[in-house]
Order: C-alpha cells, then structure tokens, then sequence
C-alpha cells in the first residue's frame, strides 16, 4: 500500500505495519498471533547465569556502600556509589563483551535494571539514562568505527544524558527550538558546529561528562523560521565545553536522587566528530533509543509491582482488625488482581525484549509493555498503599523511629508515578501504538476517502468481505497447549475477529473523523493488549508447564476476559459525545464557580 494514501487518513505514527504478534491481533488473526509465541522462548540460559552472577556482585559490592535513607533525605547519589556501578561494569551493559561491556542482552539488561529500581529507582535512573538512551546508545549503533575507538571507554565508564525534551517540546518533538549553526572554514569545508538553546529534564545532566543533544541543524537563522524544514541531527556536547550551563537540580516529587537538569547551549563549539551519525538522522536516532529503553521503563515498573505484590502479601497476612485483612474479599480481590497483572505485564515485558534480542522490530511491543507496565502497575502499587493504610502513606524512616515494620511503600508509590509520563507519556504512546495496529485499515480508507465513486466502491467491497471472512475461524489446533488453557485461547481467537470487524465498522463510520476519537483509540489498544497478553501467558504458563503457573494464567486470562468483554460493551455504549461539549464549557471556564473556595 503506497504511504501517500495513508497520509489521507492519518493518526501520527501510522505509517508502517506491525511486524509482531500484535500487529496479527489487529488483522483479526489469532492463529498467527499466538504461534508468532509459541512455543514461548525463554531467556537464554547462558545469559541467565550472567545475569544472576551479575546481580550477585551488585549485592554484594555495590549495597553495602548504598543508603537509601540518606538518597531519598539528601536526594543525592554519592559519588563513590557512582565509582562503584562503574567499576562493576553497569554503565556499559549493553555494550559487546569484545568492547569490554557487559555484554547483556536486553532481556537481560532489563533484570539487572529491575533489581537496581528495587533498591533505588534513583541508581536505576542513573543506569537506564545512559545505557538506555544518553550517549551510550548513538555512539555504539551510529557512531563510526573512529568514534566508537574515540569516545566508546570514556562513556562506558560514566553516565551521560539525553537532551531531546525543551520548554515547548515534550510530546511534539517538531517544534524544537535548539538549533546547531554549521561552521565552515576558509574553504568552505564544513568543520563543526555552533549550538544554541536549552533543554528540559535531562537525567544525569549534572554528573555526566557528556551530552547526546539532538538540535535543529541549519546555516543561516531565518531558516528556523516557520515553514523551514527541519533537519535534526545528533550531537555529542563536553558539560566542561565553553557556553555550556547546567541549570540547578530539578527536585520531583519522587525519584529523589534523581540527577536531572536543563542544560542551556550558548554558542557552544561541536566539531564535526562529535556529530553522531548522518545530519537529519538525529530523531530517528533518538526514536529507536526510546523503543528499546521503554521496556526497560516497562521491567522497572514490574519490579516495582513485585516489590509491592510482596508488602501487601506479608501485611495481609499479618495485620490483624476483627481478623486478617487478608482473609476480607476487598482486600482479597486487590491482592489477585496484583498477581495476575504482574505475571501478564512480565510476561509482556519479556516478549517485547525476546524480540529486541532477536534483531525484529519490537518497536510496538515495546510502547505496548511500557503503557502497560505503567498504568496497571500504578494501580497495583497504590492497592499496596491502600493495604498498608496510614502505614501505607507513612515514610518509612518515620515508621522506623517507633520500631515498625518499614517497607518503603511510600517511596514506590511516589517513584513509579512519573513512570507514565516520561520517556513517552501513556496517551501519546497509546495513539501511536494503535496508528501503527491501524496501519491496513487506515490505508483502505484512505483510498476510499481521496478516490472517486469506483475506487470507492472497491473498497467497500474489499473492506465488506474482509469483515465477512473475519466471521470464519481460521483452522487451529491449541494441541500443545494444557487442556485447561485451551478455551482462553479460543476466546482470544474470537474476541481478535470481532475486534477486527469492529474495526472496520468504525473505520467506514468515521472515516477521517477517527484520529480525533482518542476514547475509543484507547479501547482498541486496551482490546489488543488484553488479548495479547492472553496468547502470552498461555504461552509461557504451557512452556513452563508448572501447575502454579498454569494456574495464574489461567486466572489472568479469565480476568482479561473480563476486561476485554467490558471494552467491547462500552465501544458501542459510552458517554463519549458528552465529553468533548462538556470539557469545551469547562476550558471556556462555564464551570469555573466550581473552583470557588479554594486559596
Ligand atoms: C523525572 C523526569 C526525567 C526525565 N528525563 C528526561 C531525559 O533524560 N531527557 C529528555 O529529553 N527528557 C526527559 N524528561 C522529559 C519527559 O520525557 C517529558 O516530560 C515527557 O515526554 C512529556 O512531555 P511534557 O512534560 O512536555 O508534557 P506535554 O507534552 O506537555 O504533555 C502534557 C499532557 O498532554 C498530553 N498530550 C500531549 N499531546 C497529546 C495528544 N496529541 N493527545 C492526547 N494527549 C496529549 C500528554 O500525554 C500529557 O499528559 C524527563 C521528565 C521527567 C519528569
């Protein structure tokens, strides 16, 4: 299908297919979906070992100097526990063994990043900053072989940022203001370059040695000037640089520890080496870093709800009110839900970084695991706090002066909140994550939309008896799967056809109207990562074949079928019109006496 017709009808981000399991469930096929999973691959043994070995060193070397009390009081990692991750190797987990990193896969990287967001999410912030994004990932997929030779040992020892965000740039990336100006010599050879402007929230800022700035390159000023095209390239800024200034420590309301600040470029000199990567290339650089660095967000988030799965199983089953709490159905049921979302957003974690390893595009998966992991995984963490009560809102330092038990729920409660917001916020990543499922639904009502009435009739047609074959269960066999996890599977296989005939109504109902409705993009995410999340802990629960995890996804299936059949209802039963008029009368401040009595 040829993109010029898709821009037609366009939902930004919609302009490539999805190559994985999910892109399958979009076309209503289950079948292909599910067998994209099975037989479910599981973490490479050798790799495991490494990892385990790893995470013991960490412990055992790195913990004993880490006070996490005196983090979150001083919201300040020291430097000798910044010494001791580099010395351990955790600035340079991904880089090959031959290059003298750790050589982690992703599956991998994302244990280790985990366990360090379970002791500190200001230490995983450090880690994942840098081998995630900052310097790190351009120098190593982008860099010459001369740069890798140059700068590779010096970043692989310390923790460098990434600049992309500004005061007008967050979720929309084309309005960025920081521009590098080409400098020529006397013969006109291009020889570096000038940059100037400020960038916002850049983690690690104010330790890192090095920068990984993305700016718009330019020669003359007035080509920023609206209506200039952008070229946005990537470039690799010394903090110790004339013109560079690293504002003050932004403080957040948790993550404390956190190193993040805006730096500001005045007239800063980057020569030509230090462009990593072609001109132009810049976002696309910056773009792939944030896909893979999501599912590190999304196993960070799943420690997280480990931790909190933990607390609230060890209180529940000793805090005593006219009996255990934990024998009560409404603690009961937060409880369930804890577990059987964990083991579904770990498993989705674990499929996304499995393809990652493998070199295929989780580009997806990985947008899927990050909103998932984040947003079910914060409701799970304030179900702890909800368990723990006044303890639960309670700092653990403050507890631990009347001699209580101190688990730091507080702290994660507090840690995991902006989880939904940075490296791509929840709504933007679900609007681009349906523009990529949409991809073939959009580009047939594209072509029926800028078509004349045959072309239009066409697709009717096609668009009519793909939603009569979608009817038509594909031939499939679950026979290697346990017996009690079949029926799940076939329900996923339905509820995927019925939501691609959805589709399909919507799309013809909406046409080029659908971009805008955001609530029922949402759904179909929602829809899609249900169902994905059933062909894969079917998956991994039949590869494991323990009867415990047979059991807790057989038990996460029947709730995602919950969740599944409630989305479908509100699809065609919602109170979606109301919304737009009425948040309309609210902007235009008709409702502003609601806000009376406050300071
Ligand atoms: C602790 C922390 C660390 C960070 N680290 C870094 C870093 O190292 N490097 C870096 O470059 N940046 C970093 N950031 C910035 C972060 O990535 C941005 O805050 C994030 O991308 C959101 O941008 P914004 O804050 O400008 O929000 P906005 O883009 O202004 O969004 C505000 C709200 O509007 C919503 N919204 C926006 N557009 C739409 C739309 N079309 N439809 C529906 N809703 C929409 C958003 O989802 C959000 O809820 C960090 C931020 C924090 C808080």
């Amino acid at each position: 299908m040829a993109r010029s017709s898709v821009a037609k009808v366009e939902i930004p981000g919609g302009d490539k297919p999805v190559e994985g399991p999910i892109g399958r469930i979009w076309e209503g096929d289950f079948v292909s979906a599910f067998s994209d999973v099975f037989p479910w691959k599981e973490q490479n043994p050798i790799d495991a070992e490494k990892t385990a070995a790893l995470i013991d060193e960490i412990r055992t070397e790195l913990l004993p100097i880490v006070n996490t009390t005196s983090i979150e009081e001083e919201r300040e990692v020291p430097i000798a526990v910044l010494e001791k991750m580099s010395d351990l190797g955790l600035f340079a987990l991904k880089v090959p063994e031959e290059r003298f990193g750790k050589g982690l896969s992703q599956w991998s990287y994302n244990d280790v990043l985990g366990f360090l967001g379970s002791v500190s999410s200001a230490l995983a912030a450090y880690a994942s900053a840098h081998n995630s994004l900052g310097a790190l990932y351009p120098i190593l997929y982008y860099g010459t072989e001369e740069q890798r030779q140059k700068f590779l040992l010096a970043v692989m020892r310390w923790p460098t940022g990434f600049c992309f965000t500004e005061q007008m740039v967050g979720s929309d990336p084309a309005s960025m203001q920081t521009y590098a100006t080409r400098v020529r010599n006397e013969d006109k050879n291009l020889i570096g370059y000038r940059l100037n402007g400020e960038k916002w929230y850049t983690t690690n800022a104010l330790r890192a040695k090095y920068l990984a700035v993305v700016a718009n390159t330019i020669d003359w000023k007035h080509q920023l000037l609206p209506g200039f095209g952008k070229c946005f390239s990537l470039f690799l800024v010394r903090t110790d640089s004339p013109g560079v200034i690293i504002g003050p420590p932004n403080k957040f309301a948790g993550m404390h520890g956190i190193d993040n600040a805006n730096p500001q470029f005045r007239d800063v000199f980057v020569p030509l080496d230090h462009r990593i990567g072609p001109e132009g290339k810049g976002f696309n650089i910056a773009l792939e870093a944030l896909n893979t660095g999501r599912i590190a967000v999304a196993a960070i988030a799943s420690a997280a709800v480990k931790q909190a799965l933990s607390i609230s199983r060890e209180w529940a089953s000793k805090r005593d009110q006219r009996g255990l709490i934990g024998k009560y159905e409404l603690i009961q049921e937060k409880l369930f839900r804890m577990a059987v979302e964990l083991y579904a957003m770990e498993t989705l974690v674990q499929c996304a970084a499995s393809r990652s390893d493998r070199h295929l595009d989780a580009s997806v998966e990985a947008a899927a695991a990050k909103i998932f992991a984040t947003e079910v995984g914060w409701q799970c963490v304030d179900d702890m706090l909800q368990i723990r009560g006044g303890r639960g809102y309670e700092a653990s330092e403050s507890l631990r002066r009347r001699e209580e038990w101190a688990p730091p729920v507080e702290r994660i409660w507090r840690d995991l909140r902006v989880a939904r917001v940075f490296e791509g916020t929840s709504e933007i990543l679900t609007l681009w994550d349906v523009a990529r499922g949409l991809y073939p639904y959009l580009g047939l009502a594209a072509r029926a939309v800028s078509g004349g009435v045959t072309t239009k009739a066409k697709v009717g047609l096609t668009l009519l008896l793909w939603h009569e074959k979608l009817r038509f269960s594909k031939r499939h066999n679950w026979k290697d799967v346990p017996p009690e996890l079949r029926n799940h599977l076939d329900f996923a296989e339905r509820a995927s056809r019925q939501f691609a005939r959805q589709i399909i109504g919507s799309c013809l109902k909406y046409q080029k109207k659908l971009q805008h409705k955001q609530l029922l993009i949402e759904r179909m995410f929602w829809i899609s990562a249900r169902i994905l999340t059933i062909a894969l802990v079917v998956a991994r629960a039949s590869a494991s074949g323990r009867k415990e995890e047979v059991a807790l996804a057989d038990a996460y299936a029947r709730h995602a079928a919950g969740e599944i059949k409630r989305l479908f209802f509100e699809w065609g039963n919602n109170e979606d019109g109301l919304v737009r008029p009425s948040a309309e009368k609210i902007l235009g401040g008709e409702f502003s006496f609601l806000e009376r009595g406050i300071i």
